[in-house]
């Protein structure tokens, strides 16, 4: 069975809102195992809602539409598909009190119009709303079944969830199950050089590398009969895709990131950490303390951005600076084991780098970064030339200082 989606809305044509609607629907059939082919956008107008409507219907099972279902005269929705299926919409006396109701708890007049939202096409399926006016419904005929939905997506959802989830799970011959891995360190196109004997060789369950900012995330995916199975066909592969990337994959779940990563790590073994940071400008303490938990790993963030300062905070020495520069292995060094000492964390980093867009030279072009780790038995820097523009090579620096605290 598949499906297609239709949104409408000419807010969506105009550009002026996102489609989430259909992001949050296609998700949900994809995770029931159901194909998405097509989605269309459409505006509020009768005719092209139509034609849009008689293209999906031949060509798909099942149709979602969002939109529509409002009271006023472009809200057009539900008759449209009505009397596409030859169906009229006639009172329905539970949403009509539903209506009321809603309107009488919020003291409010209730406009003749809204009445129009409780007509309903006779013999479908309705969809209570609980946070609006509009009830949904579903029509089921030989050849098609049509399930609309409201716009708002804050009454959008919850009908998708709580009411078509369960009724299309009935009809579902399979799921479609997912984990995802998240990888640092290796680019998408190297990821999937290393991974190329499995993507070749794959139908079911599939692997797929997808790139995020600065890290990638490789989705592994089962088609089954229940997630338990869908889980087992997973695991042999995700040990197979362990054994090739092995340390570059940082966790697992949608949720995970570098920082949580970090903070977990530190937090179980007990130790703490400290940074000084020149050019990414606080963005590693943000990150850190951006988890909860974080201050029990993480006694303190400095920003030092002056010679002077790193020199009188870190104990950065003149000669260093004179001889080296402050975007130097030598001053990273110097800094990571200035915080350290001055904070008396188990971890120091420290970073340098030249952000750009200006102060680059042939020698050291923007985007070269030092960071320097000093930890018990550990006191090292790191080179890296980064692509991209000043923002971009500010989080890939703190992106990379949390990669050497993780490892
Ligand atoms: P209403 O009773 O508010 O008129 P409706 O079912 O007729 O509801 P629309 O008029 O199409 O729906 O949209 C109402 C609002 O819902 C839009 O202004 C927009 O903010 C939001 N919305 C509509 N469609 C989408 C969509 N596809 N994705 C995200 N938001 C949407
Ligand atoms: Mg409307």
């Amino acid at each position: 069975m598949n499906f297609e989606i239709i949104s409408v809305g000419t807010e969506l044509l105009l550009g002026q809102i996102v489609n989430t609607n259909a992001q949050v629907i296609s998700r949900m059939l994809s995770e029931l195992g159901y194909n998405v082919y097509y989605t269309t956008v459409v505006g509020d107008n009768p005719d092209r809602l139509q034609s849009a409507l008689e293209l999906a219907a031949g060509r798909a099972d099942g149709i979602i539409t969002t939109g529509g279902l409002g009271p006023t005269g472009d809200d057009l929705t539900k008759e449209t598909i009505a009397h596409y299926c030859g169906k009229k919409c006639i009172m329905h006396e539970e949403s009509k009190r539903r209506i009321e109701e809603r309107f009488a708890s919020q003291g409010q007049y209730m406009p003749k119009s809204n009445l129009k939202q409780a007509e309903m096409p006779e013999g479908c399926i309705v969809l209570q709303n609980d946070h609006g006016t509009a009830p949904g419904a579903i029509i089921e005929t030989e050849k098609n079944i049509f399930i609309m939905l409201p716009g708002p997506p804050s009454e959008m959802r919850p009908m998708l969830l709580e009411q078509v989830r369960p009724y299309l799970e009935k009809r579902a011959d399979c799921i479609i199950y997912s984990e995802s891995l998240r990888i640092f360190g290796v680019g998408e196109s190297a990821a999937e050089e290393k991974l190329k004997t499995i993507i070749d060789r794959q139908t079911n369950p599939t692997i797929a590398p997808y790139a995020k900012t600065g890290e990638m995330e490789l989705r592994l995916t089962a088609k089954a009969s229940d997630t338990q199975q869908a889980k087992k066909m997973l695991q042999p592969l995700e040990t197979e895709v362990r054994n090739i990337l092995g340390d570059f994959i940082y966790a697992k779940g949608e949720n995970a990131s570098l920082e949580k990563t970090v903070v977990d790590l530190l937090r179980t073994s007990g130790k703490t950490a400290a940074t000084a940071e020149s050019c990414t400008g606080g963005l590693v303490a943000k990150k850190i303390t951006d988890i909860p938990g974080a201050s029990a790993c993480f006694p303190c963030g400095m920003i030092t951005y002056s010679n002077e300062q790193k020199q009188a905070l870190l104990g950065v020495t003149a000669e260093t600076l004179a001889a080296h520069g402050a975007v130097s292995s030598q001053t990273a060094l110097e800094m990571c084991r200035g915080v350290r000492e001055k904070t008396g964390a188990d971890i120091g980093i420290g970073i340098t780098g030249i952000a750009g867009p200006d102060g680059g030279t042939d020698e050291k072009p923007v985007g070269l970064v030092y960071i320097g780790i000093c930890a018990e038995g550990v006191h090292r820097a790191f080179r890296f030339y980064l692509a991209g523009d000043r923002n971009m090579i500010r989080e890939r620096a703190s992106l990379y200082a949390l990669d050497i605290i993780r490892r």
